[in-house]
């Protein structure tokens, strides 16, 4: 059963009971949902955002950003350098409008957990099955290759010149046309977004979906959690609808790494480590733009065919990262007529990103209004990966035979042949002028095995509040350093898989 503002407009308030109640329907309580009704528990979920499908989606920026996203399609992470940070607020969450890009959490990762935080759980053997388990419900492969772009192409023939090692690209789709509309939701549903696959599979085992209504309080009797108070929002004009109050046996927070340690914080719960909020990690993002003599049209194709994956080991990973034009020309460091004369050249164009898997951590606390504000400063190691990914980046752009490499700094703003990439490290470039952006957030409500310097435990588990649990990318104790989506799906199918075992305890 689905229930939307528009089904509640006008009505009083009212309540509901459930085994479990999710709060936030994206990657971690998309899966987690699924499992707990798939194996009998009674389930409601709970999502700000509204419900839309393929039918709602389209390139009018304006109209799928209002839809899609949370704050106007970007927010700022405020620190050296500001950074821009994208996430989704519809049902489905950010995989919606995320790249479907679908990895597992690197053994190397694994291992660091494990030494680092006590989490000798978390082995690749141990986790084999909610990898594959989330691998078949969200159906991750190679593409068809009619999709792949020719910017895929170019960055393959430039690494291959280079001697990089390279993989192709693993997504969560099924005969993906290419369209690179992923960023507004897929028109074909070829993405196998948690809107398209975990969504409906909770709703077929029972569950309860209400769309466009927002957590505000999660509710105790002062042992344990008892539920939760939401109240119903327009997604788009914002107006009020009914409050819902959810009782509830078990209540898993999946709102986000921004969100839910907001919803923490707010509630002054969880919190007697005083670690809800920090340990915000971001995985920082630099664009690097090659400009060809030649048409490439790179926006035919899927966002990425492939990954350099040369540098992993170093914490640098490089991309192809196409996008319609708005979205380019806002990750772009160039404003008005600038801007425009820049992107005459769009069809030309090849934009790469490289990711630095973070050293350093930010922290996510309440502003004045209570709502989440960010703050991150890029440490001087991986500010120095960045630089370095920036130039790798470049001269893989340069031996595809790019004529021209734009850079997101302001005081080098382009370089025109190998040789300049020299400049990226014996110019001094500041911090605060890189255009940086991120659409990883992690770590905020981090897993251990110590109450003093984790939220959760090892099952997900608040250490504070039994039966409340957190099933987002919070969890992770530290970066992953590729793409979060598998990771987050597995954990959470993990703990879901730990509760349907644990009936006793918590059904009883
Ligand atoms: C543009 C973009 C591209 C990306 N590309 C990739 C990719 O290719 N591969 C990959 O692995 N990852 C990618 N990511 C990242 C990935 O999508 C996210 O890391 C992942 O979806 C996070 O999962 P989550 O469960 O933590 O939160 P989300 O998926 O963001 O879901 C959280 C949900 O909770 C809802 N919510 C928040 N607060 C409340 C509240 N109080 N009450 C009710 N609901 C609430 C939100 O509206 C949202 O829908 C991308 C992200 C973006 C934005
Ligand atoms: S490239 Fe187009 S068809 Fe493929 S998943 Fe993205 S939006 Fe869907």
């Amino acid at each position: 059963m689905v229930t939307s503002f528009s089904d509640v407009e006008g009505r009083g308030d009212f309540a509901a009971d459930a085994d479990v109640v999710v709060v936030g329907s994206g990657a971690g309580g998309g899966a987690i949902a699924a499992e707990l009704a798939e194996g009998g528990r009674s389930v409601i979920l709970l999502e700000e955002g509204g419900h839309y499908t393929s039918k709602d989606f389209g390139l009018d920026a304006p109209t799928m950003i209002k839809k899609l996203y949370r704050n106007a399609g970007s927010a700022v992470i405020l620190g050296k350098p500001n950074i821009i940070f994208s996430e989704g607020r519809c049902v489905g969450g950010s995989t919606v409008i995320n790249g479907g890009l679908s990895w597992r959490t690197p053994e190397k990762v694994l291992k660091r957990w494990e030494w680092e935080h006590g989490l000798g759980d978390m082995t690749p053997e141990k986790l084999e099955p909610f990898f594959k388990k989330v691998e078949e419900r969200v159906s991750v492969r190679t593409q068809d290759p009619e999709s792949i772009g020719r910017d895929a192409e170019l960055m393959i023939e430039g690494a291959d010149k280079l001697g990089y090692k390279w993989v192709p690209a693993m997504r969560s789709q099924k005969h993906c046309a290419g369209s690179n509309n992923c960023a507004f939701g897929c028109p074909t549903d070829a993405k196998q977004s948690v809107l398209v696959t975990y969504v409906p599979r909770t709703i077929a085992a029972g569950g309860r979906l209400y769309a466009g209504c927002r957590v505000e309080k999660i509710t105790t009797n002062g042992q344990r959690a008892t539920g939760v108070v939401a109240r119903f929002r327009h997604p788009e004009t914002g107006q009020k609808g009914p409050k819902l109050t959810v009782r509830a046996r078990v209540v898993i927070l999946a709102c986000g790494a921004i969100q839910t340690p907001a919803l923490l914080l707010r509630n002054r719960l969880a919190n007697s480590s005083d670690q809800v909020g920090r340990n915000f990690l971001c995985h920082p993002n630099a664009k690097v733009i090659g400009v060809y003599d030649h048409d490439i049209d790179a926006y035919k194709g899927v966002i990425q065919g492939n990954q350099i994956r040369e540098f992993l080991d170093e914490g640098i990973m490089i991309t192809t990262s196409m996008v319609p034009p708005s979205i380019l020309a806002m990750a772009m460091p160039y404003f008005g007529a600038k801007s425009l004369e820049v992107m005459r050249d769009y069809r030309k164009m090849l934009a790469a990103g490289c990711l630095v898997e973070d050293t350093g951590t930010g922290r996510v606390s309440l502003d004045m209004f209570g709502e989440a504000k960010m703050r991150y400063d890029v440490n001087d190691r991986d500010f120095a990966n960045m630089i370095r990914g920036v130039a790798l980046t470049s001269e893989i752009l340069f031996a595809s035979g790019a004529r021209e490499v734009l850079l997101p700094f302001d005081s080098l703003e382009s370089i025109k042949s190998p040789d300049e990439i020299r400049k990226l490290y014996t110019s001094t470039i500041p911090k605060a002028e890189v255009e940086c952006l991120t659409v990883h957030a992690m770590g905020t409500t981090r897993m251990g095995v110590d109450k003093r310097s984790s939220v959760v435990d090892p099952h997900g588990e608040t250490w504070d509040v039994p039966g409340l649990f957190v099933a987002d990318a919070g969890v992770f104790p530290g970066p992953i350093g590729v793409n979060p989506q598998i990771s987050i799906m597995a954990l959470a199918t993990r703990t879901g898989r730990y509760l349907l075992d644990e009936e006793k305890r918590y059904f009883a």
